[in-house]
This record gives C-alpha cells, structure tokens and sequence, in this order.
C-alpha cells in the first residue's frame, strides 16, 4: 500500500459532534475513540459508495444520541456474525454499525462528524483489496487481510495517542 509522511493531527476534546446529512441525527462523543480504522474490503465499498470506509471505534457508552430516528439494516460480518447498521430514516445517510458480537461497541462512519479532519486512519485492513491509488499514514498500521483482533488496531491507536 502506498504511504504518505503526514504531521499526524491532535485529537479534538470532547465532546465531538457529528450527525447526518439532513441533520435530523445530532451526537456527541463524550469519550476518546479507541480508533481510526481504515476498511478496504467489498461490502464497505459498496456500502460507502466509494473505495473505502473510515470509522471510529467508540464505546457504546460514550455515543450520546440527542436527535433523529432510524432504519435498521443487517449485513453479515465476514465472520458470520450479524452488523446491524443504522441509518437516518429523514435522509438515508449511514451513521454506525452496531456489530451484536461486541455489543458494548459502535463503529461510527467518521464522515458524519462535523469535522472529520482530524479523522486520519490510524489503522487500514483488508488492504488486499484496496484500490491501487488507496494512501495510508506512514505511522499507520497496515494489515491486508483482517484475521486478528480489534484489539491490535486499538493498541495501535493508544500507540498514537497516548492518552
Ligand atoms: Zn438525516
Ligand atoms: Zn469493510
């Protein structure tokens, strides 16, 4: 994968805010995420509409809904498991996954903060199949298939930022 020299970005206090497109979905994040992850794979192409997704990884319990209302869709993990993903019901927009195998987590589609800038991947996976102009940080990590656990693209992040 391509790599670029960045001066990586601090990240913003909390809480940060986000929402939809339509802004009838308001949120804050009320605690640090725990990443900045990168997907390369198929479903998060076709799901985002371009060649990859970007999430944050946030405790379930720091996700505060203040407005907005949703449809529910379910896909299927690669691992078998069911992801339901929430969208706003006004305008469509994807707002997080919700996997049920890790309940106590929401991987937040990073495009719906209000500002996403700071948002620099600091993990990718299925890079495999990233497409051959996909760029990574050069303090990011790089993992072309996904067969470990969150838990190292968590480190890695902690690695990052210190807290
Ligand atoms: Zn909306
Ligand atoms: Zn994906």
């Amino acid at each position: 994968m391509n790599r670029l020299e960045i001066a990586r970005p601090p990240l913003p206090s909390t809480p940060i805010m986000g929402g939809c497109h339509c802004g009838a979905v308001r949120y804050a994040i009320t605690a640090r995420p725990k990443a900045v992850n990168a997907c390369h794979c198929d479903d998060c192409k076709r799901l985002s509409g371009a060649t990859f997704g970007v999430y944050l990884h946030v405790a379930k319990e720091a996700l505060d809904v203040t407005s907005g209302t949703f449809d529910t869709f379910r896909r299927t993990g690669g691992s078998g498991g069911t992801i339901p993903i929430d969208r706003c019901t006004e305008c469509g927009t994807r707002m997080w996954h919700l996997p049920e195998a890790a309940p106590g987590l929401v991987i937040l589609c990073a495009g719906t903060l209000d500002d996403p800038s700071w948002a620099v991947p600091t993990s990718h996976i299925f890079t495999e199949e990233a497409a051959l102009d996909a760029v990574a940080a050069s303090d990011a990590l790089v993992i072309e298939a996904f067969n470990s656990t969150r838990q190292a693209l968590w480190d890695h992040f902690d690695r990052l930022y210190p807290s």
